[in-house]
């Protein structure tokens, strides 16, 4: 099932009467959603996630804008008849229910010609939670499950009513890192083998990445970038994106365009082809570094950190806006942690440039 959002925009009214100024928290969103597909909705905590989520799901309604569900309008349909599975960060099981009841009834409540018998709702009821791998647990209270297994058994009570579009709201951060793993890779089996359109939030972007088909970065309401996750890191529109993607994260210095030459202090360090003169914030990803004996940037060098394959070479730099400067470089390469200076040649993709008022970027040859 395609999910278009058209222009939607909430905005919440001030909370303090006197002097509060409304809240726009999404702004104008306009993007179509392929139908099958697993859609991250990634951005900083605020920027208007769960609030998009929540009025595709029908909890909310829109200030201005339309969502259809494949051709049919459903901006003005409740949330139990748009046909969605939701699932929250905090599980919101029920503790009174058996994992085998908690899965059942959202069935229960089917009416009319939906309404089914009780050995169609059980063999449901037992799909769903093969498909999640709880069946075990099925007479289980919540309380006497782990977090990841609580997480499963929300999935599977959002799935067994056979959604037409899954909606997850930050459903791992609750869990710790080795069981979030686990679970995201379960969440895109789940998608996969069901083939049900997902929209997934997250403020993480590592998780973003490693399980959606588009990502959707947002900032403050409005959308910043839309596309593969590959193609956003290769090619950020802007310095939030080019920021906000990235572990570990990209490194940013003031720099200048001067005769299409970059500089970055005094150095000039790559050459710029097609580029005005202009003040730039340059940003570099870790990998975009070479060791280069002779190579035109020069960094103060103050620690090397081994991870095996690679080591991750901290510097500093006089016009880096972080505090320290992060390469990642082959291990095979010795470096001298006696030396005071470490330098460096560019690979040109890894570098980009913005325009140091607006942030966006400006492309060379
Ligand atoms: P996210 O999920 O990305 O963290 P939200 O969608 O929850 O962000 O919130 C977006 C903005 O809308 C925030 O500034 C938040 O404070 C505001 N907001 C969310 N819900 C309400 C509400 N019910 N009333 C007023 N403001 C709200
Ligand atoms: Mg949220």
């Amino acid at each position: 099932m395609k999910v278009v959002l058209q222009n939607l925009t909430k905005i919440f009214p001030s909370r303090n009467k006197k002097s509060g100024e409304e809240v726009v928290a999404v702004n104008d969103f306009t993007f179509e959603i392929p139908d099958g597909k697993l859609v991250g909705l990634l951005g900083p905590s605020g920027c208007g996630k769960s609030t998009t989520l929540y009025m595709i799901s029908g909890l909310q309604k829109p200030t201005a804008g339309k969502i259809f569900f494949g051709d049919e309008d459903v901006t003005d349909l409740s949330p139990v008849n748009r046909g969605i599975g939701l699932v929250f960060q905090n599980y919101a099981l029920y503790p009174h229910m058996t994992v085998k009841q908690n899965i059942l009834f959202p069935l229960q409540n089917l009416k009319g010609e939906d309404k089914m018998t009780k050995e169609q709702m059980l063999e449901r009821a037992h799909q769903a939670a093969q498909l999640v791998q709880i069946d075990e647990l099925m007479d289980r209270k919540p309380s006497e499950l782990s977090g990841g297994q609580q997480q499963r058994v929300a999935i599977a009570r959002a799935l067994v009513k056979m959604p037409r579009v899954l909606l997850l709201d930050e459903p791992l951060s609750n869990l710790d890192a080795r069981l979030r793993l686990q679970t995201r890779e379960e969440i895109r089996r789940i998608q996969k083998e069901t083939g049900i359109t997902t929209v997934f939030v997250t403020h993480d972007q590592e998780e973003a990445m490693s399980i959606s088909d588009l990502i959707v970065v947002m900032k403050l309401g409005v959308v910043q970038q839309v596309g593969k996750p590959q193609d956003i890191y290769d090619n950020p529109t802007n310095l939030f994106v080019a920021k906000f993607l990235g572990t570990p994260p990209i490194n940013v210095f003031k720099g200048k365009v001067s005769a299409e030459k970059l500089y970055i202090g005094e150095q000039a360090v790559l050459d710029v082809k097609g580029v005005e003169d202009c003040d730039v914030t340059v940003a570099i990803r870790p990998e975009g570094f070479m060791l280069d004996e002779n190579g035109p940037f020069s960094c103060k060098l103050s620690n090397v950190e081994v991870m095996g394959r690679d080591v991750s070479v901290v510097s500093t730099h006089e016009e880096s806006l972080n505090p320290i400067i992060r390469s990642i470089i082959n291990a095979d390469n010795k470096i001298d942690l006696t030396a005071q200076e470490i330098r460096y040649s560019l690979k040109p993709h890894k570098v980009f440039l913005f325009d140091a008022k607006t942030e966006n970027r400006i492309y060379f040859e």
